[in-house]
């Protein structure tokens, strides 16, 4: 089902070339490091990725791609950040678990200063496509209150009501997206991501999510050897949770087809599993079976979400597809190296200052 969007002709762009610049905002968080990885890999021969974060935190450091720590709520950093950019990907936001979301919406809100600049900028600079990461968040939560959820198309973002601060801020920059190509004919494209996890990215201290938090969780109760799990509400609520090399191939995909011009569509897996589910996954790659104890005052979002594929099936022919049990497994041996170098006393991304 397509999003209504202010209609501007559609236009067939020229190809991306190898030499062309590629910037990458929050290039040093989880997707944007694997987006960098992903055209750095495909032959991209300019890169630039760009985060607030100092270079010792980022996940990735991709040989060849170059740098830049900068602040992009800040207008003056922003025209930096996108100089001489054909394609810019705005993956900046400050954001974690449901954890962080709902305890910091100030913080969530203020990202909507990173988007608004950029895109801004990106535009005077003569970027010809602009990526916003937009997320799940935004439908409305009334559709959400059951944990056997109908899976949400990409219309159920209206009427809104989002998640309170960082679905309506992923809400509003939709939005600019889509008025900067009906008024100002920047080519932008809106993904909305469905819990994305893998390799690389946040595992400890508050921002991570569900899949990395449960997997430090396994690997930390087979260490001790408590044999206890400590699970956020009752372990039925039910998402869909989208590898990471789904997210950046279908980044890819969506950036360069026309036909998605500043229309919002979902990404993500359609296979909707519960905590619990998850939990089992995480203890079948740990080979252990652990006590379940239960927190129920603690955050636990929505009671169920589920990613309708319809429309992206129809626009690429293809959806996201790598299982739950597929992508966990990299994903939980990737965390493992991390708490053991940590153990051993040596700083990982999440410890440096
Ligand atoms: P992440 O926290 O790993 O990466 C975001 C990066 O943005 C961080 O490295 C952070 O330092 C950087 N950043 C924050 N404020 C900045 C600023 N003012 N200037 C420059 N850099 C700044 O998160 P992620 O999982 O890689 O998420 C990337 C994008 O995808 C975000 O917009 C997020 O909202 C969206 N998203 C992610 C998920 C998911 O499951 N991971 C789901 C839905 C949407």
């Amino acid at each position: 089902m397509k999003q209504a969007t202010t209609a501007a002709p559609k236009t067939q762009g020229r190809k991306l070339e190898e030499d062309d610049l590629i910037v990458i905002a929050g290039g040093g968080g989880f997707i944007g490091g694997a987006l960098a990885r992903y055209f750095h890999d495909k032959g991209f021969s300019r890169i630039r990725a760009v985060d607030k974060k100092p270079l010792a935190n980022w996940y990735q450091r991709v040989p060849g791609v170059e740098c830049l720590c900068l602040d992009l709520s800040e207008e003056a950093n922003c025209k930096v950040a996108v100089r001489d950019a054909v394609e810019v990907y705005n993956l900046a936001a400050d954001m974690g678990g449901m954890g962080f979301i709902e305890r910091f919406r100030i913080l969530c809100l203020r990202s909507i200063l990173i988007n608004t600049h950029l895109i801004e900028a990106a535009y005077n600079a003569g970027a010809e496509r602009y990526f916003f990461a937009s997320s799940a968040c935004v439908y409305n939560t009334k559709l959400q209150e059951d944990p056997n959820c109908r899976a949400l198309k990409e219309s159920d973002a209206y009427p809104a009501f989002a998640e309170r601060g960082y679905g309506w801020e992923k809400l509003v920059s939709e939005m600019f997206c889509q008025e900067y190509w009906a008024e100002r004919g920047l080519k932008t494209f809106i993904a909305r991501f469905h819990n994305v996890y893998g390799p690389w990215g946040t595992w400890d201290g508050g921002r991570e999510k569900a899949p990395a938090a449960i997997c430090r969780k396994v690997i930390l109760a087979k260490d001790s050897g408590k044999k206890e799990i400590n699970i956020w509400g009752d372990g039925g609520q039910t998402r869909s949770f989208m590898y990471i090399d789904d997210c950046t191939k279908g980044i890819d995909t969506i950036v360069h087809t026309d036909e998605l011009i500043a229309t919002p569509i979902n990404l993500g897996r359609s296979e909707l599993i519960s905590i619990n589910e998850l939990v089992s996954v995480a203890e079948q790659i740990g080979g252990v079976k652990l006590k379940r104890t239960y927190d129920l005052s603690a955050p636990k979002g929505v009671a169920g979400r589920n990613s309708d594929n319809t429309f992206i099936k129809q626009v690429l022919g293809w959806e996201p597809g790598i299982s739950i049990r597929k992508g966990l497994k990299p994903t939980y041996e990737w965390i493992e190296q991390q708490y053991a170098d940590r153990k051993a006393g040596k700083k990982t991304v999440e410890d440096v200052a």
